[in-house]
Parts: C-alpha cells; sequence; structure tokens
C-alpha cells in the first residue's frame, strides 16, 4: 500500500474503522516479520554451529550476506589449511628421504616426532614410541650422561639397533635445542666411518711397530760396534745381521709403497697388454735368484717348475705390468719361503673357457682353512716369527689381492696342514688376448 492510499483511508469518513483494520494489518505483519527473522535467525544460527560451504541454504536477506561473507571467509580459511597442511606433508616427505635420523623432542626430552631413518638407526617405533623419553628408549649409558651435560656442542657415538660385536653398528647422535625449548635430535650412521679410523689406527700401528723392531735391533749393533773391541769375525757376523735388518725395513717401506701407489691409482685400463711369457720370464728368474738365496746347498734346494703350455704362452693380459708383476712376484715369494728345503713349487698359467688362470702350488706347511678369510689382511701372519726369518713384510698377500681385485679377478686358496697350498689368480676373458693357436681354435669351435 502506497503512502498516498494510506492517507485517503485515513481522512476519509470511515477513517476510524480503516485505521484499525490498517493498525492490525501492520500489526500482524509486524509479528509476522519478526517470526520469519526469527526462524532465519535460528536457522542461521543453527547453520553457523556448523557452518558449511553449501550456499543454496536460504537465509534472510541481510543474513544470506551475513553468511555469503562467513562461506567466504570459511573457503580461505579452508584453502589456507589444505595449503599449509601441503607444505607439512612436503616438509615431512623431505625430513623422511634424508640419510640422516631426525627426531623432535620436547622440553622434557619425550618423541614428538621420528622419521624412519632414525627409527632404524635407534630401533625405534615411530608411532608406538610418541610421548617416551628418549633416555628411556636408548638406555644407553653415554647418550644419557651426553643429555644431563647439557652440552650439545658435539655428537657422540653410541650402538646402532643391530650391534653386535661380530657385527657392529654405530651411530653418531647429536642434539640442537631450538625454539621454545624443544629438540632436533639428528643421528647418521657411522659404521663404516668407525672401522675405517679403526683400520687407520691399527695400519699406523702396526707400520710403526714393524719399523722399530728393525730399527732397535739396529741401533743396539752399532752401540755395540762402536763401544766393544770386536775382532775382525765378529763385526763382520754384526754388519751382516745389521745388513739384513735395514733389508727388511728396505722392504716393509718398498711394500708400503706398492700399496699405497696401487691405491692411489687409476683402475688400469684395457689398452695396455701385458705378454704372459715376458711375465714368466722375468718371475723365473727372480724366483730361482730368492729360493737359491734360501736353499743353497744341492740335496736342500727346492723344485722350481714352470709350466706354461705352447698353445697358452701368446696370452697377453690387459692392465699394468708393473703390478701383474708384483702379484706373481709375491706368490711366489712366499710359496719359496714357506716350503721348507727339498720341497717342490709349481707355477702355472693356463686359458680355460671361464678366463686366465695364474696359480702357485707348493708342499709347504698348508694353511689351516679359518686363516683363509684374514690371510689378505695387512700385516696377518699366522706364524710372525717365520714370516720376519724369511724376510716377509706382512702386506704381500695385501698387494696380491688389491692387484687382482683391480684387474676384475678373484684370489682363490686352496690348502689343508701339511699339504701344501695352492694360490689362484683367475682373471676374466674380457681381460685376455689370447694367440693365434687360441684364437684358431675359438674360431672352429664357433666361440
Ligand atoms: P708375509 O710377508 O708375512 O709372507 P703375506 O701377506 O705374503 O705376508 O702372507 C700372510 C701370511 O700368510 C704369511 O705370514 C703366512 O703366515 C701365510 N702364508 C702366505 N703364503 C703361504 C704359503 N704359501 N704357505 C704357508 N703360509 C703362507
Amino acid at each position: 500500500m502506497t503512502l498516498g492510499a494510506c492517507a485517503g483511508l485515513l481522512i476519509s469518513p470511515s477513517a476510524h474503522k480503516n485505521f484499525e483494520f490498517i493498525a492490525s494489518g501492520m500489526i500482524v505483519s509486524l509479528v509476522l516479520a519478526h517470526v520469519i527473522s526469527g526462524w532465519q535467525e535460528d536457522r542461521f544460527l543453527n547453520w553457523l554451529q556448523q557452518p558449511t560451504l553449501d550456499t543454496t541454504q536460504k537465509h534472510g536477506a541481510f543474513w544470506a550476506s551475513a553468511a555469503d561473507r562467513i562461506v567466504r571467509l570459511l573457503k580461505n580459511k579452508e584453502a589456507q589449511r589444505l595449503a599449509s597442511e601441503d607444505s607439512l606433508r612436503q616438509f615431512l616427505a623431505a625430513i623422511q628421504a634424508s640419510p640422516h635420523g631426525v627426531i623432535i623432542l620436547d622440553k622434557d626430552t619425550r618423541i614428538q616426532w621420528s622419521n624412519q631413518t632414525a627409527s632404524e638407526h635407534l630401533g625405534l617405533d615411530p608411532k608406538l614410541d610418541l610421548q617416551q623419553l628418549i633416555g628411556n628408549m636408548l638406555r644407553n649409558p653415554v647418550f644419557s650422561d651426553y643429555v644431563n651435560s647439557k652440552t650439545f656442542d658435539h655428537e657422540v657415538i653410541i650402538e646402532g639397533r643391530d650391534h653386535r660385536i661380530d657385527s657392529p653398528h654405530k651411530v653418531g647422535v647429536q642434539l640442537f635445542p631450538y625454539g621454545d625449548g624443544r629438540i632436533l635430535l639428528l643421528s647418521r650412521d657411522v659404521t663404516l666411518i668407525e672401522q675405517a679410523e679403526t683400520m687407520r689406527r691399527d695400519f699406523v700401528a702396526n707400520v710403526s711397530h714393524e719399523i722399530r723392531t728393525p730399527l732397535t735391533v739396529l741401533a743396539g749393533f752399532i752401540e755395540t760396534l762402536q763401544t766393544l773391541p770386536l775382532s775382525n769375525e765378529e763385526q763382520e757376523k754384526y754388519l751382516t745381521l745389521m745388513s739384513n735388518q735395514a733389508f727388511r725395513m728396505k722392504s716393509l717401506v718398498e711394500d708400503l709403497l706398492t700399496l699405497s701407489r696401487i691405491e692411489g691409482r687409476h683402475l688400469p685400463g684395457q689398452r695396455e697388454w701385458v705378454s704372459v711369457k715376458k711375465i714368466f720370464a722375468h718371475i723365473e728368474e727372480e724366483a730361482v735368484g730368492l729360493s737359491l738365496k734360501l736353499h743353497p746347498l744341492l740335496p736342500d734346494r727346492q723344485r722350481l717348475v714352470f709350466e706354461l703350455l705352447n698353445q697358452d704362452e701368446a696370452a697377453e693380459i690387459s692392465g699394468s705390468a708393473s703390478e701383474l708383476i708384483s702379484a706373481f712376484s709375491n706368490l711366489i715369494s712366499n710359496a719359496i719361503r714357506y716350503t721348507p728345503s727339498a720341497g717342490e713349487i709349481i707355477v702355472r698359467w693356463s686359458v680355460t673357457e671361464s678366463g686366465g688362470i695364474f696359480s702357485v702350488k707348493d708342499s709347504g706347511p698348508g694353511i689351516a682353512p679359518e686363516h683363509f678369510a684374514r690371510l689378505s689382511e695387512r700385516f696377518y701372519r699366522i706364524d710372525r716369527s717365520r714370516s720376519r726369518d724369511t724376510g716377509g713384510t706382512g702386506l704381500g698377500l695385501a698387494i696380491v689381492k688389491h692387484v687382482i681385485q683391480r684387474h676384475e679377478g678373484v684370489m682363490d686358496i686352496e690348502s689343508k696342514m701339511h699339504s701344501g697350498s695352492k694360490f689362484s689368480l683367475l682373471f676374466p676373458m674380457h681381460r685376455l688376448r689370447l694367440g693365434n693357436l687360441h684364437s684358431t681354435v675359438e674360431q672352429v669351435n664357433g666361440i
């Protein structure tokens, strides 16, 4: 109803009646409007208790606009939540992929979160062990002292999950306090580093010991020569002993240099070809000289046999001539030194379908199988005095093993106590170039 119409009704004769009618109409409208608004308010409040992003719900114009704004706000918040959830997921995935173990601890050192690597390092369950005190989980006195010291500027080394004496597993752990009293624990597997460090320490100790012994003996003889009046014969005797000690030191230093040269070098390439026949000529001469030096008298002489069949003598090995000569000589020298007088040593080269084999067989004392695995360790000796007496440095088989590995081959040991030993070096076929005879046989067989 327009304003003019209302004024007309009010000034007309039946204005009183009209006024009553209009008033009651207005009251009804007001009540109705109030009821509707209350209903919309209720609906809005209900919706507000659990707002959805559904915009099809009907609210009054005012409430609808308020609801629209809230929905927009909620949508923004939801997008923000999804974005931060996504970056948290990415962040955790990155920490999971880290090669380091990561554990988040609260200010009481209770576990809040840990990545898989940390769990593997320290034997924790990433879910079941949440809220546990880290000290209770690790139960390691070194770590407990470290936590109590509150000095975290260094790493501590503790035993890892699968640590056993025969299979050590060492883990480096360091704490980094951050934020509001929280602590970040980082762990890393240091088993190999620790092993290398132990080997380095042992090696330095062994070398020092090996050099100190002949040096002490030499110093003793020098003092004797300086202080005691000795006959010519005695002087000669002492000088020979001194020369032996000097020779021993020289051999040791030479073997050490050979080892470090081999370790520092690139792998021998496949372009340099070494003639097996030429190597044989070289090592045979050396072997005869050494055997005669150790067993000079006739009934005591060793029988040395060098077998190189016609069909195999043209073979060539690709690799380093000096390394191969060093490996072959070391095996022959061992056989000569450990085989007693009148014993027999057979050195052989043969080519089979799977590759070339260089072997040295002796009739010496033999080696018990429990030593096989350790024979090529530096300074490992079964009989220390026998090795020293015959001029051994304890590095021979370490050099042999290095050389054969660098030529992609393997070393094989066969031995029985009191029945001699056989050391074989197996070279793969792709490291061999065979002579005419072989290639003819291969062509005939269609290999
Ligand atoms: P060494 O200089 O002491 O001979 P090696 O590394 O060449 O050092 O050899 C390691 C140890 O292996 C030797 O000390 C010796 O006990 C044993 N060995 C090596 N070759 C033979 C062999 N042919 N017969 C018996 N024992 C051997």
